[in-house]
């Protein structure tokens, strides 16, 4: 799933939580819960205005993370300024699981070779289907919306 989407659903959820080590918490397991869902952007690794996966994957993820950044914006300014840490520790929490991802494609760390492949893993464990780019997106902008609501009216 787009780090935009897991990023509302961090700081929508981090909104509820407690104290700001939960809202992470909940932001990094919101990622793993959403990713089992299947979400379309498989298409990336087709993409064919781009040679290599990391050329392909570094440019989504650098559009990806403006996307995080636009929304965040809008999210601040949009609600309770009390439930800022929560909804921060919320995103972070949410955006950490493909950090780590990335951290791992970046190193090939054998540290985190056991959780790139849970990371995959949790995608099909539940669901085998895929999602074309535009359903992914049918499924993935009202989500945000939707979430965007929550963040708004919490
Ligand atoms: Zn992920």
């Amino acid at each position: 799933m787009y780090i935009t989407a897991h990023a509302a659903a961090g700081a929508a959820i981090g909104q509820f939580m407690p104290s700001v080590l939960f809202a992470f918490i909940a932001g990094f397991v919101s990622h793993l819960i959403l990713d089992m869902i299947p979400h379309g952007d498989e298409w990336i690794k087709d993409w064919k205005l781009f040679r290599t996966k990391m050329q392909r994957t570094t440019v989504a993820a650098l559009i990806d993370l403006c996307g995080v950044i636009a929304m965040t914006i809008y999210w601040i300014n949009h609600s309770d300024v009390s439930q800022l840490p929560y909804m921060l520790a919320g995103i972070a929490g949410a955006i950490a699981p493909d950090a780590l991802w990335g951290l791992y494609e970046l190193t090939k760390s054998p540290i985190l070779k056991w959780y790139k492949i849970m990371h995959r893993t949790g995608h099909y464990l539940v669901f085998k289907t895929r999602l074309t780019v535009i359903q992914g997106f049918i499924l993935q902008i009202p989500l945000v919306i939707a979430l965007t609501w929550i963040i708004m009216n919490y």
